[in-house]
Formats: structure tokens, sequence, C-alpha cells
């Protein structure tokens, strides 16, 4: 009578368990014909349960209870976490009883090999070109008069430094030209070139948690300006250090940001975790957490939405995301802000609103590449105090640089140009 009861309740849980729902996916699909690695979408061959007797001969295998590796529910305050009947977690297969480390399923074999990265220099031309049209009819003149000044006022705000930016630069400026008696603008585009190394200055570290705790750093911005692209570029730089990151889909909004997400997993060899479309993006990076730190992988790179027209919940639902992923074992260390360079100042009164909700703590400056108005940067890092950690220089997964404030200064201004 117990083996029928036995082998009743396991077809209901394996009718159940192939229903749907959340789930989890770790990098590679296997090709046709392949091997299929370890998946959590498909039941592995289940070892036997140490611990646990071995079943009777004649019986059918018994599952083990599905376990809740990934589970939301665990600590979740009221309204937060996993949507209602996401767990536990059917769809994914019984995990092993609790775990002695398994061979981390993210391990996507030999590290990539990334092409040299861009240089500043190679990447900003049409920056440098524009500035040096700007500066030149400064440049012409004989003496710091009224319209010279008015010159370097008018070139530092069509490069978009901003009018504030540039009003101050302005007055750091005169005041450094009454001091050092500067008397010619050759002199004072090198002291300009001091002013923007000293306001671009700051903490370029990407920091991590301590160990033990697993490191989540939340990519913000609105759509279009790089988020996908960046954490795709981070995951393979990471991997090709020989560091592993899991990615979460946290923009369960659009179901393609998740696809294109899944797809940089693939070729970075990143772990990933994505929810239903329409789901609880808190959960889907808890499920992150969880899933990196039963691997032991340091770090979680977690996209989140970026829709604009539903502004207010979309800062309510990043203030959310950041308080889960910061559960233990889950430590925010970076909330990066992605902003598009090509968008101008526009990007500036985004970057406020996100910086009020999630306090951000560093910028990722993306399309660099593609913009002649690098002054951007320096109205970045001057209004809203907050330091650029990386540039996007491209769409090629080694075209993400840390931010350099000499060599991003050298590369609008040369020094030969300067003197
Ligand atoms: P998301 O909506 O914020 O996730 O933006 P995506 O990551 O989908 O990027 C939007 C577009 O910008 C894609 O076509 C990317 O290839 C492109 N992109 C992202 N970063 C850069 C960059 O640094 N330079 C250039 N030229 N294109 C970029």
């Amino acid at each position: 009578m117990l083996v029928v009861l036995v082998v009743i309740a396991v077809v209901v849980f394996l009718a159940v368990a192939g229903s749907g729902g959340y789930f989890l996916v770790t990098r590679r699909r296997p090709g046709p014909g392949a091997e299929a690695p370890p998946s959590l979408r498909q039941a592995p061959a289940r070892p036997a349960t140490p611990g646990r007797p071995p079943a009777a001969p004649a019986r059918p295998v018994r599952p083990a209870r599905p376990e809740v590796e990934a589970g939301p529910e665990e600590g979740q305050e009221e309204g937060e976490g996993a949507p209602a009947g996401a767990v536990p977690d059917l769809a994914t297969p019984p995990a092993p009883p609790p775990a002695p480390a398994k061979p981390a399923r993210t391990d996507a074999g030999p590290a990539p090999q990334l092409l040299d990265k861009p240089r500043f220099r190679d990447r900003l031309g049409r920056a440098r070109e524009l500035l040096a049209t700007q500066l030149s009819g400064f440049r012409g003149r004989s003496k710091l008069d009224q319209q010279a000044w008015d010159e370097l006022e008018e070139a530092l705000i069509l490069a978009d430094v901003g009018v504030k930016t540039a009003t101050d630069l302005l007055g750091q400026l005169k005041q450094r030209a009454r001091e050092d008696s500067l008397t010619t603008p050759g002199q004072l585009v090198g002291a300009l070139r001091d002013q923007l190394v000293g306001r671009l200055e700051g903490d370029r570290e990407l920091h991590r948690a301590e160990a033990g705790a697993t490191t989540v750093w939340l990519f913000v911005g609105v759509n279009g300006v790089g988020k996908t692209t960046t954490i795709g570029k981070v995951a393979m730089q990471e991997r090709a250090s020989g560091r592993k990151a899991v990615m979460a889909a946290g923009d369960t909004f659009r179901a393609a940001a998740a696809d294109q997400l899944q797809l940089w997993s693939e070729r970075t060899g990143a772990g990933f975790v994505r929810g239903n479309e329409g789901g609880d993006p808190g959960a889907v990076v808890f499920d992150a957490v969880q899933h990196a730190s039963a691997r032991g992988i340091p770090l979680v790179l977690a996209d989140t939405a970026g829709r604009l027209h539903t502004k207010v919940n979309l800062m309510e639902e990043l203030k959310k995301v950041r308080r889960v992923a910061d559960r233990p074992p889950g430590s925010v260390t970076e909330v990066l802000l992605v902003i598009d360079a090509t968008t101008g100042q526009n990007g500036l009164v985004q970057a406020r609103q996100f910086t009020e909700a999630v306090g951000v703590t560093g910028v990722v400056l993306t399309k660099l590449d593609g913009t002649a108005k690098g002054g951007i940067a320096v109205a970045i890092a001057g209004e809203l105090g907050i330091p650029i950690k990386l540039v996007g220089l491209g769409e090629g997964p080694e075209d993400l640089v840390g931010f350099d404030a000499e060599e991003f200064v050298d590369a609008l201004l040369p020094k030969e140009t300067a003197a």
C-alpha cells in the first residue's frame, strides 16, 4: 500500500513539475547531439542520495522532495521577493540534499580570449575634432580679453559640458590666470586640461564584497542606453580574467532583454537566471544570488528594467530590487548607472532621478565612440558628483574600459596642442 502511495505521489509531483513556471537557466544549451551538461531545466540523473538508506531493490527510485535551491521565500518580507506561487520552484528539478559544493555548472571551460582593449585616443576622434574646431577661434586670439573668454565658454558648452559646469570651469580658470599670470590662450588650454582632469578624478574601483558574501553589481538606466551590452562585456572580461559570474535578467518587463542577456551568457559562459515575463524582478535577483552562492560564484551582474513611462513605479521597483539583492549572502557593492553619451544633457536629467532613488555608486558611460560631445563626461562627474567607472567605446566585448581621467582628457585635448 505504502509503495502504491509513494508511486502515485511521484507521478503527481512529476506532472506538476513539468508544468512550467519560474526557472533558472544555466549557460549553454547543448547543441543537437551534444551531451547535455547538467542544467537546472533538465532533471540531472540523480546520484544516490548520501545519508539516505538505499531504496529497496524492486521499488521505483524515490525522488527527493524538491528543495528550494534558490528560493526567494526564505526570510522574505511581505510583498517582496517571489511572485505568488513561484516557489517551491517546481520547474526546477529536485536539488540534491544540502550540497557538498557541486562543481559549478557555469564553468564554460577555457576563458574567452579578448582582443586588446581600445584606447580613448583611438575612439574619441569625433569628440576631439569637435573640441579642436570649437577651440580654434579661441586659440587664435592674441590676448585673453572678454571675447576670448566668451569663445572658450561657447566651445565648452558646445562640447556638452553643460552651462553650469562651463561657468564653474571658467571661474576657476580666470582665478588661475590671475594667480599664475597666464596671458595666452595656449597657456589657458593647458590650465583647462588640469581642471578637467581634477574634476574627472574619483574612485574608479569596482568594489567587491567581503569573502563569504556574494557581490552584486546592479545595472540601472533607461532602455536602450546599453545596460545589457555592458553586463555582457563585464561578464566577458571577468571570465577572461578567470572569474565566474551569474547574470540576473531583472528586466522582467521585456522578454527581449532577457533573451539578449541569455545570448551574452551563452557567449561568455556566465550563469544565467531569469523569471517569467512580468514577474517580480526582486525574486530573479534573489534567486541569482542564491544560485551563485550555492556554487561559490562570487559575482552577480543584475540587469534591471528601464522603462521611463512608469517612472515612479520603476524607481520604487528598483529600490526594492536593491533591498532584496542586499540580503545576505548578497551584498550590493555597486549600483552602476548606465548613461548613453549620445543623449547629451538628457542623460543628466535621467541620472538625477536614478541617483535619488537607488544611491548610484558609479556611472558607465556608453557609446562615447559614437558622439562628438565628449564633454558630457565632465558634466556627469561635475554635476552629479558620481565617478565614471567604466566607458563603452564600441559594441564588441572588449570595448569596455576602465575610466582614466588623464587618458580621457588627453584624447579630447591632446597635450601637444595645449602648449
Ligand atoms: P539596454 O536597453 O540598456 O539593455 O541597451 P542594450 O544593451 O540593448 O544596447 C542598446 C544598443 O546600444 C545596442 O545596439 C548596443 O550594441 C549598443 N551599444 C551599447 N554600448 C555601446 C557602446 O559603448 N558603443 C556603441 N557604439 N554601441 C553600444
